[in-house]
């Protein structure tokens, strides 16, 4: 398992500004973004590497131009949350069924390092 961590700084929602925040990939896959002013994590386990990978990795190549987009994926996430209307989980792929299920299973297998 590939695991590796990258800090930015985005905007967090909790903190209402800007603040550090640490981001985890699991096999070129993004895991779980921290905020290390609050502590919120702001995304966990869930996510499409096609939706936030290619973000966080351009964001991480040009912060100030990628920052708004990234942001604006992150607001719908926690709307969608919110409302309760996980429609764009629904049609997704199988594929990413099984690859939050993998980490999940190698989580209770392996602790990370
Ligand atoms: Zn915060």
């Amino acid at each position: 398992m590939y695991k590796r961590e990258v800090e930015t700084e985005l905007f967090c929602v909790q903190c209402a500004k800007d603040s550090l925040h640490t981001v985890v990939y699991i096999n070129g896959i993004i895991y779980k973004i921290t905020c290390e002013t609050c502590g919120k994590i702001v995304v966990n386990g869930t996510l499409s590497k096609e939706v936030y990978g290619r973000l966080v990795e351009r964001a991480l190549t040009k912060p100030k131009r990628m920052k708004q987009e990234i942001e604006q994926e992150i607001k719908l996430g926690e709307l969608r949350k919110m409302m309760r209307l996980p429609l764009r989980m629904v049609s997704k792929p199988f594929r990413l069924y099984h690859e939050v299920e993998g980490i999940k299973k190698l989580e209770k297998e392996k602790p990370m390092t």
